[in-house]
């Protein structure tokens, strides 16, 4: 049986152990592990191998850009280890995993790096030219960013529902893409997208840039939790796929497929799926790729969950800030564990499930199982 690690270091050691199962079929796998600059005990590990006869096909699973979502997505990246890895063709396929991409998060359970930036709005380049984005943010700074220590949880859910209301005539869309879309003006704000190009995003490029240049075809998951139905993965396009969520759906057979577009979903700006998928299709134009994140939803996807996500989101933010009461913080912890990671077991016996749909649904149709032999 599969377990979702209890922690950081746990799934790191199952993660490097798993280089065995690699050795078997693939010769000499590569293992590389980044220390970060200013804590060298959390590291981003990175398992690779090359196809042993004609580098065709490139697998590339990665994990934990949101930290504390790394415990679900080391969860998947071992289920495709042990169930996955025996099926395809060692001799023209080669493999890219990444435990987690944001150590620092997934140690401190929390989805963003020690800079609080939120690794997913910062693989951009020209950071200055963001500064103007998502001007309403700081209009909505009350709702958004409480800039004070978190009082009694009693206090909190009036506060927050009595700013929701406040905030309401803006409309909900508002709400929802202001707080969402990432901002790069406010360093202790929601969804900061960052001043810089990150550690992480430097390495992560680096690697990726490295990997990709041999193969001719390209398929690349990143593993997410937290957005969604709470019983159906949702499978993510990056903006610029071509396919629809329609065509998505057919073509993998998975029941749920959105495009990260204002329309299904909402505008993101630094977007790591988005940024390799267009860094493919303009530098190698004969390249094919298909690029996309899963989202495990957890609390849900109607209006009430977003809003308490959003709830928990804010103050998970404001308790790393500005710190606060006790049972707040017990609260929160909470909170913020079941959005990311959530306990119920049948949770995780679906979301298993649902991997597998995909996994075979995807690498199936883009031809990375082993042809079966007829005797
Ligand atoms: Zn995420």
């Amino acid at each position: 049986m599969i377990e979702i690690p209890a922690t950081y270091e746990s799934s790191r050691e199952r993660f490097r152990a798993s280089s065995d199962s690699i050795s078997d079929r693939w010769a000499g796998p590569r293992f590389i592990s980044h220390s970060l600059a200013d804590s060298s005990d959390l590291t981003i590990d990175v398992l690779s191998a090359d196809a042993t006869c004609e580098k065709q096909k490139l697998l590339v699973i990665t994990t934990g850009l949101h930290g504390i979502e790394g415990y679900v997505g080391a969860g998947v990246l071992q289920l495709f280890i042990e169930e996955y890895l025996p099926r395809l063709d060692h001799e023209t396929t080669g493999l890219l995993f990444v435990h987690p991409i944001n150590p620092y998060g997934m140690k401190h359970r929390t989805r963003v790096n020690p800079n609080s930036v939120d690794l997913n709005r910062n693989f951009e380049e020209d950071f200055e030219s963001l500064k103007p984005l998502n001007s309403h943010y700081e209009s909505l700074g009350h709702l958004l960013n409480p800039a004070r220590p978190l009082r009694h949880p009693l206090y909190e859910r009036l506060a927050f529902l009595w700013n929701v209301l406040r905030a309401m005539p803006k409309g909900a869309q508002h709400i929802r893409e202001t707080a969402l879309m990432g901002q790069y003006r406010v360093h202790n704000g929601m969804y900061f997208g960052g001043f810089e190009p990150q550690e992480e995003t430097k390495f992560i490029q680096q690697v990726v840039f490295g990997a990709i240049k041999d193969y001719a075809e390209i398929v690349m998951l990143d593993i997410h939790t937290g957005y969604g139905p709470r019983w159906q993965m949702t499978l993510c396009n990056p903006p610029s796929e071509k396919m629809t969520a329609e065509e998505t759906a057919t073509r993998f057979g998975v029941p749920l497929v959105v495009g990260v577009n204002p329309e299904e979903f909402y505008t993101i700006h630094g977007d790591m799926v988005e940024y390799f998928y267009k860094m493919v299709t303009s530098q190698y134009p004969a390249k094919r790729i298909y690029a996309a994140a899963f989202e495990f939803g957890t609390y849900g996807d109607s209006m009430l969950d977003g809003v308490r996500s959003l709830r928990t989101t804010v103050y998970e933010n404001t308790l790393r800030w500005f710190g606060g009461h006790n049972i707040a913080r017990k609260w929160m912890k909470h909170k913020y564990d079941e959005l990311f990671m959530p306990s119920d077991p049948k949770w995780w016996q679906k979301a298993q499930a649902d991997a597998r749909q995909a996994f075979d649904g995807i690498l199936g149709a883009e031809g990375y199982f082993k042809a079966r032999v007829h005797r």
